[in-house]
């Protein structure tokens, strides 16, 4: 059969009508398995199954001359022939895939967004790893606390005035218990001073980054939560030179070989002497700027050497820990802080505030 030719039908007699039906058959079977591209099924579709000038249309034309009593077997044989050719082509189409979808594999991927370190989250890291290469290693500890760690065996007594300089998120419903079992957020990472040393005898060279809560009104440099870093060194015969030679060194890891440091008389309850620590300018080498407001000074921590009576509350669980015998040092800092004064940020808020465009520049 010619591919574009319906064969002849002599009569509407059964054996006329096989060899019809069967003749159209074959020749769409043929036809089917040669079909090999998207493009050649898509012909093939129009062909035989296009809506008006399809072979199939075509064919069904060709049958409208039967008389009344071959309808009924005509109508039959044409159904079997279009169950046949039909599902082929449509699923033919479904499983090729389209010329526009196929996957060229030659063009670069879809690259996905790399995620980056938070600028705190790098600053802490780089703190850390100062401390890391001088020999301390870190310590953690929870974010809820019981009075006893955040405040009692530090130093700060029931009702001490001290207790006032860090306004305190407390639990709800802890009346009831005693003041040192009540739970609260830390207001400081210095509790995990005390459960380390609790832990593990002397000596001991540790640092801890953390996270802190004080009931503070959010402002340009006030943040309810944020995030300190401390230090503990404990040893015999560890003396404030100790703690001078360590920060200095410290400050000129992080800052630069040109930083200076001073110490000034401070008060913490958990150290004594205590002090804090200035570094020269960083942005003006000490001249004098707005930034350190004409000083050439800029405060960053505070430290000192561990009070005896710090000692006293770790020695119920560790006797080790005799101010007689041992002595040792401990430093904070306000990671905020310095990732504004590193980074040039004004607001404490845009650490806080998930927004892309800020932490973009941070990649
Ligand atoms: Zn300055």
């Amino acid at each position: 059969m010619p591919p574009s030719e319906i064969p002849e039908l002599k009569d509407y007699s059964s054996g006329s009508l096989d060899s019809f039906f069967r003749a159209i058959e074959e020749q769409f079977h043929l036809e089917a398995a040669s079909a090999a591209s998207v493009e050649e099924f898509e012909q093939l579709r129009i062909r035989w199954i296009g809506r008006k000038q399809g072979l199939l249309t075509r064919v069904g034309e060709v049958l409208k001359g039967a008389p009344a009593e071959a309808r009924r077997e005509v109508g039959q044989k044409f159904n079997a022939l279009k169950s046949v050719i039909e599902p082929r082509c449509e699923l033919d189409l479904k499983l090729a895939p389209r010329a526009d979808e196929a996957i060229d594999i030659t063009l670069p991927g879809t690259r996905r967004a790399l995620g980056a370190e938070h600028p705190l989250i790098r600053t802490m890291n780089e703190i850390v790893s100062v401390f890391a290469a001088m020999g301390y290693s870190v310590g953690l500890g929870p974010e809820v606390e019981t009075d006893y760690y955040n405040f009692e065996s530090l130093n700060f007594p029931p009702g001490h005035p001290a207790r006032d300089t860090q306004d305190t998120l407390v639990i709800v419903n802890q009346e009831r218990k005693p003041l040192r079992e009540r739970l609260l957020m830390r207001t400081h990472t210095s509790p995990v001073q005390i459960h380390t040393m609790e832990q593990q005898p002397p000596p001991l060279r540790i640092v801890i980054p953390g996270k802190v809560h004080r009931n503070d009104a959010a402002d340009a440099t006030h943040s309810p939560i944020f995030h300190q870093v401390e230090g503990l060194c404990v040893d015999t015969n560890i003396t404030f030179s100790d703690l001078k030679g360590t920060l200095d060194h410290a400050m000129k890891a992080f800052f630069g070989a040109s930083v200076k440091t001073r110490f000034f008389p401070s008060y913490f309850p958990f150290t004594e002497p205590s002090a804090d620590v200035q570094i020269s300018c960083i942005f003006c080498g000490g001249r004098g700027c707005r930034k350190c407001k004409q000083s050439g000074w800029i405060e960053l921590l505070g430290c000192g050497m561990v009070d005896p009576a710090v000692f006293a509350f770790a020695a119920r669980q560790q006797p080790a820990y005799d101010a007689k015998k041992i002595s040792g040092f401990a430093f904070g800092m306000g990671v905020e802080r310095i990732a504004m004064m590193k980074y040039g940020i004004g607001d404490i808020g845009q650490f806080y505030s998930g927004d892309m465009r800020f932490l973009e520049q941070f990649r």
